[in-house]
């Protein structure tokens, strides 16, 4: 077997991963901007490069799905699929959150994870690259339910006020969830998040960003859907925190914002 990515030998894709440290430790930043985002709905803000971005389970375990885009030019998204590639399936402190093309480069890089980085009874791991957002097309097609609060929804309402369209929302990472391929049928299964209040997940913004969350209408992921014999799972949902800081210049001297691959043509 031939791993796509040496983890031990990273090559061209290592960076320097004590000026992360660094950056994820001190206390040479200060918070710009904080809010609650209130369950079963979205938001969306902009975030300078050089900033942390923490994302809170404040009140308990709840399931936040995430989409990036450059602040200035939202052509230039995350690409969950060659995320997964370039660092695995679920992702934890020192992965980087890649951009589509015809860009190519860390939009991200994560410094901190409270949430366990070891694997469940079932293989299970936390932060998905696996699944996708849910979505009110699915809704129809398997229940012909309407149903207008998935994470699709909150994220397409959530990037209006930035003149952004459902067509610019694109598979997300779903942070604080836990998610595998069963062994037999390699079938995608969620099991609840271990998130508890106080957990947090922290990235640091390598360009300026878009960024957009919706906290998902089935919250933890115990009850997915409507919950056993029709029940609506809204207990199971929790509020997510949103904190940025400034980090403070001198720190970021080290630091250089990344650029997008440049090729000599496609054509
Ligand atoms: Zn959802």
């Amino acid at each position: 077997m031939r791993l796509y990515r040496d983890p031990d030998a990273p090559g061209r894709l290592d960076f320097d991963r004590g000026l992360y440290e660094r950056i994820a430790k001190t206390d040479q930043k200060q918070l710009v901007h904080a809010h609650i985002v209130p369950i079963r709905s979205g938001y969306a803000w902009q975030v300078k490069a050089g900033s942390l971005v923490r994302l809170l389970t404040v009140e308990g375990p709840q399931v936040c799905d995430l989409n990036l885009w450059n602040m200035n030019n939202p052509r230039e998204r995350f690409w969950a699929a060659r995320t997964r590639q370039l660092q695995g399936a679920h992702v934890t402190t020192f992965d980087r959150l890649w951009s589509c093309l015809p860009y190519l480069r860390p939009m991200a890089t994560i410094t901190n994870d409270t949430l366990p980085t070891t694997p469940t009874a079932n293989g299970g791991r936390c932060h998905d690259l696996l699944g996708s957002r849910c979505d009110p097309y699915l809704y129809k097609l398997l229940d012909d339910r309407d149903y207008d609060v998935t994470c699709h929804n909150n994220l397409t309402r959530a990037v209006a006020a930035y003149h952004l369209t459902e067509l610019d929302v694109h598979d997300v990472l779903n942070v604080f969830q836990v998610t595998g391929l069963d062994p037999v049928h390699e079938i995608y299964f969620m099991e609840p998040s271990p998130a508890k209040p106080g957990d947090f997940f922290e990235f640091f913004a390598e360009i300026d960003l878009l960024c957009a969350i919706s906290t998902c209408p089935s919250g933890d992921l115990s009850e997915w859907g409507w919950g056993p014999e029709g029940a609506d799972p809204v207990a199971n949902c929790h509020p997510i925190g949103v904190e940025v800081s400034a980090v403070d210049g001198e720190l970021l001297k080290e630091w250089k914002p990344p650029e997008p691959v440049s090729i000599d043509s496609v054509y």
